[in-house]
């Protein structure tokens, strides 16, 4: 029989061996610790978190992540029955007791009749045979090189540097203008491909002010991080002077604002497309370590996101991440390698419970591949389906960064009102909607 073989036995890798071994896959499971450590990790168990116990909101009609949480029970996930066995008060979020939620999902697959684990680091990409790489955002430096050897060395990432970014809907366009810089673009929308808000001078000194005195997240012991010119946090800018970033991402030249055209803005803040459906903005280059109750505070004196609400704020970690727009096909799959597979916060996922998502995906894919069943594509509809898409085709290859699951990668459900207004009965109908298809989905594989 074919086996297959799961590098890293994190979050995604365990999730992934869980799902095919259920499938009746014989799986190995190749896991470096505890020979090998990370800075992160602690124990040798399998599925240990390396920081929060938290898997975040567990509302599964109002919120993304906790509809990912009804998926992944609606699979069989390991991840989520584990957590909901040692769940602990807090409110509405999900909370686990760390120790024995890592060691439950240990026995479980050691226990398991078709799962065997092999310790030990993997350096190399594996030439043959069915793979999927789980090895998360702090994979090891020898596998990491072999895989930037395979993809090219732009199309792998040891560090993150995210720009906070915005729900389109929430930005307030009676004080905002579309307009490219020097209306550059061959087309209507090229010349229109980012939003701009206008700042006059006391609004900028202000702005300056609160970035200086903003709280700034700690790095995590070991994970220092050599920052890049061209990716400055904007309060390493602001430190450096108080017109670095007028002279750099706030830059004012070349735009006139359309509300306005007489006067000259003092500094613009630019957000530009995150997605191809245009509901998420990022703004351009804003990556920032602040903290994230001081950073909301702080990117909600930019005229026009007053109101802003935030698909993800911005953040700077290690963090090794492949260009997965670019790399891999809608079922995870490396093109240039079909038999190795990703999965895990590497394929440009953020966090515990998307990580886990994605290795429930693969591992459902590499199952019925082995047995030689067609899957039906995955509805972009579901969390699954909105979150794999975004990383495998929907995002903007060129600048791509880790992601959350949220409600921003989803279609837009037709015949609902926009705005903060219809918030709750929109969230409620992408929840509907997306429980439904994921049913039909998942039928036929059980
Ligand atoms: P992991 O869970 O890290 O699993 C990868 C596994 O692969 C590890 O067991 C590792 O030992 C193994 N491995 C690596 N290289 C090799 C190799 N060459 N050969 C064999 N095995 C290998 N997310 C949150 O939701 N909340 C948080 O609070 C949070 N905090 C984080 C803090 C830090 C410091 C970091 C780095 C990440 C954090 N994350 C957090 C992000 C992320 O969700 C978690 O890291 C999550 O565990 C990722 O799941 P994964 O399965 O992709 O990787």
């Amino acid at each position: 029989t074919q086996k297959l073989h799961i590098i890293g036995g994190g979050m995604a890798g365990s999730e992934a061996a869980w799902q095919a071994a259920n499938l009746g896959i014989e799986v190995v499971i190749h896991e470096m610790r505890p020979t090998v450590e990370t800075f992160a990790h602690r124990t040798g168990n399998f599925a240990e978190m390396v920081c929060s116990n938290s898997l975040r909101s567990d509302d599964d009609e109002q919120n993304a992540v906790g509809l990912l949480h009804w998926e992944m029970r609606q699979a069989g996930g390991i991840i989520m029955a584990t957590a909901d066995k040692h769940k602990i008060p807090a409110g509405g979020a999900l909370a686990v007791d760390r120790d024995p939620f890592a060691q439950s999902v240990t026995d479980a697959l050691m226990a398991h009749p078709n799962i065997s684990v092999e310790y030990g680091e993997i350096t190399e990409l594996p030439k043959d045979g069915h793979w999927i790489i789980a090895t998360g955002p702090l994979t090891s430096q020898g596998l990491g090189e072999a895989i930037q050897a395979e993809t090219g060395a732009d199309a792998l990432a040891f560090f993150d540097a995210i720009a906070p970014i915005v729900y389109s809907e929430s930005i307030n366009m009676d004080v905002a203008w579309l307009q490219s810089r020097y209306d550059k673009g061959n087309s209507e929308e090229e010349r229109k491909a980012y939003v701009n808000c206008p700042m006059t001078k006391d609004q900028y000194e202000a702005f300056i002010d609160a970035i200086l005195s903003a709280e700034q997240a700690e790095f995590h012991e070991g994970e220092t991080a050599g920052y890049f010119d061209g990716c400055l946090p904007i309060e390493v800018m602001a430190e450096r002077g108080r017109e670095t970033l007028r002279f750099g991402p706030m830059k004012p030249v070349g735009l006139t604002n359309a509300h306005d055209p007489e006067n000259k803005p003092y500094a613009v803040v630019q957000l530009r497309r995150d997605n191809a459906l245009g509901t998420l903005m990022n703004i351009v280059g804003f990556q920032t370590k602040m903290k994230y109750g001081a950073q909301a505070e702080v990117l909600k004196m930019i005229p026009g996101l007053e109101e802003a609400s935030f698909a993800r704020l911005g953040g700077i970690h290690r963090n090794t991440f492949i260009n997965s727009p670019t790399l891999l096909d809608d079922q995870m799959r490396l093109k240039s390698q079909p038999h190795i597979r990703f999965a895990g916060q590497i394929t440009g996922v953020e966090g515990y419970v998307e990580s886990a998502a994605m290795g429930l995906l693969a591992g459902r894919f590499a199952a019925a591949e082995i047995l030689g069943k067609p899957v039906s594509a995955l509805p972009q509809d579901t969390a699954m389906g909105a979150l794999v898409h975004h990383i495998t085709g929907g995002a903007e290859a060129k600048t791509f960064q880790p992601m959350n699951v949220n409600f921003g990668l989803f279609q837009p459900v037709e015949g609902l009102k926009n705005g903060r207004r219809g918030r709750k009965d929109r969230y409620k109908a992408y929840t509907d909607r997306a429980k439904a298809a994921w049913t039909d989905w998942l039928a036929p594989q059980e």
